[in-house]
């Protein structure tokens, strides 16, 4: 059977790095992402420098009908010849506010990407997964999630919830050798944190920088890998050291 890694955001930022490194280890690559499809090409083109088989998973991770269309019939029309042995659930957006100027559709948007995307992806890849008796998931929270950040009540939301899920679902998967783990990122350089003042943030970080994508990927590529067979269940940080 094929091996193929899914990730969720693949086109752009931590999501590329991220395929692209578990490329060079010689996974096939399923890249989803949510419209940007020269990016998505860009990313795809990259892998295949690695010699694997690469294919783009076009959905949106916050529609579930989209989901079971396009990654459901994947899994049914590979079934017996390839298994998505690592999924990391990576798609992810900000859209910040303070509590009492926020609307419902931020609120809504933000849990329903990252929180409510973990949840029906993952279901769809779990089953073939617990049959397999092997797996990896790779949850991407963020320091917002363990600490809180103010303007982010709705980012931190999505991401303490995955923190939760992460660690309840690493437990109902460990005898299966399924491991279920969760990165979290302080500032990556990425068009996530474009926007924001990096020299001033700099000021808050022990390293005085951003992280790369490459160092989120190392991290990913190291829990995917059959090394990190015994860590589950963890929410692992890369932030330059930024208290959490
Ligand atoms: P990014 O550069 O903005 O890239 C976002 C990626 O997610 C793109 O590939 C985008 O696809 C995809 N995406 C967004 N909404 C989607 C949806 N509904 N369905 C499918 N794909 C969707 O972000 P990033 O900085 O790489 O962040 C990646 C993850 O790390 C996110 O979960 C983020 O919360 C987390 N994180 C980032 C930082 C940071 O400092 N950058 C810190 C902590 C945590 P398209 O290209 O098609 O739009």
């Amino acid at each position: 059977m094929k091996k193929f890694a899914l990730v969720t955001g693949g086109s752009r930022g931590i999501g590329r790095a991220i395929c692209i490194k578990l490329a060079s280890l010689q996974y096939h690559i399923l890249i989803n992402y949510k419209g940007n499809l020269k990016e998505a090409e860009t990313t795809a083109a990259a892998c295949r420098t690695y010699g694997v088989e690469v294919e783009l998973l076009k959905f949106d991770v916050s529609k579930p009908e989209e989901i079971n269309q396009v990654l459901g019939e994947w899994i049914l029309r590979e079934d017996k010849k390839s298994i998505i042995e690592i999924l990391v659930n990576n798609a992810g957006i900000r859209q910040d506010n303070l509590m009492v100027f926020m609307n419902d559709a931020q609120w809504s948007q933000v849990i329903d990407t990252s929180l409510q995307g973990m949840y029906h992806v993952t279901k769809q890849v779990l089953n073939p997964m617990l049959l397999n008796r092997f797996g990896r998931i790779i949850n991407m929270v963020s320091l917002s999630g363990i600490k809180g950040m103010p303007g982010q009540v709705n980012y931190s939301a999505a991401k303490a919830g995955m923190i939760g899920a992460t660690k309840a679902l690493a437990q109902e998967v460990a005898k299966r050798n399924i491991t279920v783990n969760a990165v979290a990122p302080g500032f990556i350089a990425s068009d996530m944190t474009a926007d924001l003042d990096e020299k001033e943030l700099n000021n808050l970080i022990p390293m005085k920088r951003f992280g790369k994508p490459e160092e989120v990927a190392s991290l990913v590529a190291y829990l995917a890998s059959k090394d990190a067979s015994y860590i589950t269940g963890q929410v692992i940080s890369i932030n330059g050291g930024l208290y959490s």
